[in-house]
């Protein structure tokens, strides 16, 4: 995708007893507003968890791993899902990618109400090893707040989540981005307290991102008064690549829904959920997709 400007740093700080990560991700929130045709309430709750999935991914141990959020609730955006890899590619979509709600009184977007109430899952898929899965209710559908839960119950590790994309009037990404700060099982107590307050007092990220500042500035705010050393860089971008795995696609409805469209005896058209690209498939293909599928 041409013209992009989205990536992320990886820090660690206090002599190692913190990890941290930020992204900017603008374009590829941009690029996924535009594919998905989303609301300006979609493009915020979709552009939160693809900064997050990034940076997620971006601790996965392989290249080889994937990492899969999911959001399922009950609000009027239902279902949010993004699949990111070690690599700085994500992908994703909204199951209703037009919900829209009222603004909240600080003239925020609803994000919280958007999704709900409902559950998030943690997928990881490891290379040629049993697939890793977790599930939590969810705590504010905030996306960076739940995220933040996720850490704390599931993983053990003292987390604090920071999210933010700013919508334009016209639906434009005004700018889009986040941190992910991490404990180290052997911090001490006055790293922890220092770290806190720090947390308590920064702007948000879409004011820091909004000013110009850089994510390393942004880590640098977080991390004021902290060693930092930032020990990694990474290009990011949308990206699906279904065109390698185009049979997936339309194996997905099953084998009694494809021996369905064999019977009806005429060419299916389909697109793909992650980035809307469209297959056909003839007849011939769909019998040899179903023969390809177990039982
Ligand atoms: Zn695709």
């Amino acid at each position: 995708m041409e013209n992009y400007h989205d990536y992320m740093v990886r820090a660690m700080a206090a002599d190692k007893q913190i990890r941290a990560f930020a992204i900017t991700s603008k374009d590829l929130v941009e690029y996924a507003k535009n594919i998905h045709s989303l609301s300006h309430l979609a493009t915020a709750a979709l552009g939160r968890l693809l900064s997050a999935g990034l940076m997620m991914g971006d601790m996965l141990k392989s290249k080889e791993d994937l990492l899969t959020v999911q959001f399922m609730g009950d609000g009027p955006l239902k279902h949010l899902l993004v699949t990111a890899d070690y690599n700085g590619n994500v992908k994703g979509y909204v199951s209703n990618p037009s919900a829209d709600l009222p603004l909240r009184e600080d003239g925020h977007l609803d994000v919280g109400k958007g999704i709900g109430n409902g559950n998030l899952t943690v997928i990881r898929d490891f290379h040629m090893k049993e697939p890793y899965s977790s599930t939590i209710p969810l705590h504010s559908g905030e996306i960076a707040d739940d995220l933040t839960y996720y850490f704390a119950q599931s993983e053990q590790i003292p987390t604090s989540v920071g999210l933010g994309v700013l919508v334009n009037k016209d639906g434009s990404v005004s700018c889009a981005g986040g941190f992910i700060v991490q404990l180290m099982p052997f911090t001490k107590q006055e790293v922890i307290d220092k770290l806190s307050d720090n947390l308590n007092n920064i702007p948000t990220v879409t004011e820091m991102l909004r000013e110009g500042k850089s994510i390393e500035d942004m880590l640098r705010i977080v991390l004021n008064g902290f060693d930092i050393e930032f020990t990694g860089s990474k290009d990011v971008r949308f990206y699906c690549g279904c065109e390698e795995r185009k049979d997936n696609i339309i194996a997905t409805v099953g084998k009694d829904e494809l021996n369905e469209m064999i019977k009806e005896g005429k060419e299916v058209e389909t697109s793909c959920a992650f980035c809307e690209k469209k297959y056909k498939f003839s007849v011939e293909d769909l019998i040899r997709i179903r023969d390809s599928l177990k039982d």
